[in-house]
């Protein structure tokens, strides 16, 4: 008797895209890259695996990310490799590699792929998750900020997505985040003993992660003490924020302030924003993004002005309002009885697909019926039917499969009749 041997299942966390899906996403890829076209930004894919030190200088240390999150492991050659969390510091690291900063002005970037955070999986969270996003890298323009939002919002419409939210702040540059470091400090300084243990732990290493927390009690104790980012603005950073304000308001993006939105990396300076729906819940935010002027200098570069997001596409794809049917139908099935029959068919149906024309054959010897209710299934638009009478004759009857109607064609015109027909 053959021994049964165990399956081996995905990893948790992790999750198989079957057809149906893996057109969704293609489907929505390609509505992206439509929207990119048009804003002239360009692809560009970096390696899923980096030296680990650069999102730990990225992200920073005290983040979640960083002290939780990321898979990190020593190779064979015992050198630190972390799977990317995210792609803005690997962005950023080949622009600086390939002198991108040199030759290229603004650089105007997108990207889409895997990313890898070992997060407890729930619904929208996933540990090998995927984004779609860019980075515009090269200009401290306010206005960038604001057509970058606006990039935001038309592939969250090409995607179909309605009645999502955007939410806008500033944490002003490094000066103003340590104004705010310090002042955070201060205000908590009597009511550590109220914060979870985590953000006991922030509160000495990276103060304003407490302000991601997501336990009601350190919520509770950061609205008693803090009013928002926007009392540590310098003026020119406040000029910037109003700046992007306006811009947004010449593009008729709606947008609301939070005053309490730092999102969960050390390397964003001034705007911030996320796009949240309700359809997601608990974890709601859909897209994330921001300024991040330091960035660029603290990995060795240039000073540098850049502003980016990212679109989480598992949120996208549950936020949608219309799934759209992207599966189309074949071109042509190709059924036959018998040996002969099959043989010809088999090399038809290449003949076709080497014009560019979608065919299948039935590949398990079954009855004319069962080739039938396969091409039915298919979505074929025509069905070629090879028999004796059709060997004898050198002809193949093709049938509408939509009208019912049935001609006949000679063998050796057979390809350029089905492209005629099909007005290929
Ligand atoms: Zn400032
Ligand atoms: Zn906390």
């Amino acid at each position: 008797m053959k021994e049964i041997k165990a399956q081996i299942k995905a990893l948790r966390g992790t999750k198989d895209l079957l057809p149906e899906e893996a057109r969704l996403w293609t489907f929505l890829e390609e509505k992206a890259r439509g929207v990119f076209a048009c804003f002239d930004f360009s692809e560009m894919r970096t390696p899923i695996i980096e030296e680990s030190s650069l999102f730990v200088r990225s992200i920073g240390q005290g983040t979640d990310i960083i002290e939780k999150q990321m898979y990190t492991f020593l190779d064979r050659g015992e050198r630190s490799i972390s799977l990317r969390p995210e792609a803005t510091a690997s962005v950023v690291r080949a622009y600086l590699e390939h002198g991108m900063d040199k030759n290229t002005g603004l650089a105007k970037l997108f990207y889409i792929g895997s990313m890898f955070r070992a997060e407890r999986p729930q619904a929208g969270r996933a540990r090998q998750f995927h984004q779609i996003g860019v980075e515009a890298i090269g200009s401290y323009n306010p206005h960038l900020d604001a057509e970058v939002i606006a990039l935001l919002c038309a592939i969250l419409d090409s995607f179909n997505i309605i009645g999502y939210k955007i939410k806008l702040n500033s944490l002003g540059c490094a000066k103003d985040k340590s104004d705010l470091s310090l002042g955070l400090r201060k205000s908590l300084e009597g009511s550590i003993s109220d914060l979870c243990d985590d953000c006991k732990v922030r509160y000495e290493k990276n103060v304003l992660r407490i302000l991601d927390c997501k336990e009601e009690k350190c919520k509770h104790a950061i609205r008693k003490v803090f009013q928002g980012t926007e009392a540590y603005l310098c003026p020119e950073c406040k000029a910037h924020f109003d700046s992007v304000k306006s811009a947004l308001d010449i593009l008729k993006v709606d947008y609301q302030i939070e005053p309490h939105l730092v999102r969960g990396l050390d390397y964003y300076t001034k705007t911030t924003f996320e796009v949240t729906h309700h359809k997601l819940g608990a974890q709601d935010a859909i897209a994330a993004g921001g300024r991040y002027d330091n960035l660029v200098s603290d990995l060795g570069g240039p000073e540098t002005g850049a502003c980016g997001f990212a679109i989480g596409m598992e949120r996208a794809a549950m936020a949608i309002h219309d799934m759209p049917a992207v599966k189309e139908g074949i071109d042509i099935f190709v059924a036959t009885i018998g040996d002969e029959a099959y043989r010809l068919g088999f090399r038809l149906a290449m003949e076709l697909r080497n014009v560019g024309i979608s065919a299948d054959i039935d590949y398990e010897g079954r009855s004319l019926k069962a080739q039938m209710r396969a091409a039915d299934k298919t979505g074929a638009r025509l069905t070629a039917l090879i028999g004796e009478d059709e060997i004898k004759n050198h002809s193949i009857t093709v049938r509408n499969m939509r009208t019912k109607e049935q001609l006949t064609i000679p063998e050796r015109s057979f390809v350029p009749e089905i492209e005629r027909l099909l007005e290929k």
